[in-house]
């Protein structure tokens, strides 16, 4: 009776094991062929997606261009190239005349003009294209304002909101990546003099004040029928201050209203706060990047936003990473420096959380 007993346990145990693998065998069949085969390929098509890189200000001037003869220009990049290396599109404001000619705009209290061989740094850490809608770069005037798409040109720099004439100016330019084709669209709303304007047949940028509203929201709707994600860069607000102003606000909000995915500000030399609206970033001071250092100590930080987007413009990811610039150079900061700048940046943020 006992060994009876004990062979039905062995015969149950066999038995539970048995349909246990058999189970087992199914269900892996089943994960396996149903996916591969059918789901694959359109989850790689879903899958599509660019992570663009933006920054603030660059010069290369006074103490800027000092460091660069003793270190080397790459030095300036060094902290934040290797990140820039791992986007797919690196953006920035350059906020100079690149040229070794031309003089100086009278009766202004800056003025910048850049070497021609500093382009080659940016370019060497990944950058695509870069605004030259801001007020300075036509510091040197319009000879030193040709060289510099001269130089943007020999570099194979991309560059928007400005031109040897208004159509230039004011078409943009399309990079494609992994598939999505992104347009880049740049405007200032801090113009020095109405000489700078680009006309029919004059070089010179795009301006992007309340008076301008109709020419930028068709620009942003003629550009958005040709790519599938656009950024926009904004070169307004005010200098040194963190707060920001409904004008500003109005005009985000109207751009991305026509059609802009990313609005990229800069002017202010310091970091202002992040607006999501209708889903979409409006980072509205990215500060200073490579830039010279400054007496008042916000000026000398800056954040790089990363944003992840896909191919119909929904926003996948937001990554900041803030930084310091000692001399000249930009270089992510860590533990609880970074911690407390997150605080300060979330204090100024109108509705989005950095974590
Ligand atoms: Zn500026």
């Amino acid at each position: 009776m006992k060994r009876l007993l004990t062979v039905l346990c062995l015969l149950t145990l066999i038995l539970v094991v048995a349909s246990c693998a058999g189970f087992a065998e199914v269900d892996e069949n089943q994960i396996t062929e149903i996916p591969e085969e059918e789901i694959e390929p359109q989850s790689i098509e879903e899958r599509k997606e660019v992570t663009i890189s933006m920054v603030g200000d660059i010069i290369f001037y006074g103490s800027v261009e000092s460091y660069m003869k003793k270190y080397g220009d790459h030095y300036l990049l060094e902290s934040y190239g290797p990140l820039m290396k791992k986007s797919d599109i690196v953006l920035g404001n350059l906020e100079t005349s690149i040229s070794k000619r031309g003089v100086p705009v009278e009766d202004k209290q800056y003025t910048f003009r850049g070497k021609p061989e500093a382009l080659k740094t940016l370019k060497n850490n990944n950058f695509t294209a870069v605004s030259i809608a801001n007020n300075h770069v036509l510091d040197y005037g319009v000879e030193a304002f040709l060289d510099t798409l001269n130089y943007l040109e020999k570099y194979e720099l991309l560059y928007a909101g400005g031109g040897r004439n208004k159509e230039e100016a004011l078409k943009g330019i399309l990079i494609e990546k992994n598939g999505i084709k992104v347009g880049f669209l740049a405007f200032t709303k801090v113009v020095p003099l109405v000489e700078w304007y680009a006309g029919k047949n004059k070089p010179g940028i795009i301006g992007a004040y309340m008076v301008h509203e109709k020419e930028f929201v068709k620009a942003i709707k003629d550009m958005k029928q040709n790519c599938d994600v656009l950024v926009v860069s904004v070169h307004w607000g005010k200098e040194s201050s963190t707060v920001i102003r409904e004008e500003e606000q109005y005009i985000g909000r109207r751009m991305i209203d026509a059609g802009a995915d990313i609005i990229m500000g800069h002017h202010p030399h310091v970091v202002q706060g992040i607006e999501i609206y209708k889903g979409k970033p409006i980072f509205y001071s990215l500060g200073n990047f490579i830039f010279t250092k400054s007496r008042n100590d916000l000026n000398n930080k800056t954040i790089m936003a990363n944003v992840t987007v896909d191919k119909e413009g929904n926003i996948i990811d937001i990554n900041i990473i803030p930084g310091n610039i000692i001399n000249g150079k930009p270089t992510p900061m860590e533990g609880a420096e970074k911690d407390s700048f997150i605080k300060h940046l979330n204090k100024m943020n109108v509705n989005y959380v950095v974590n």
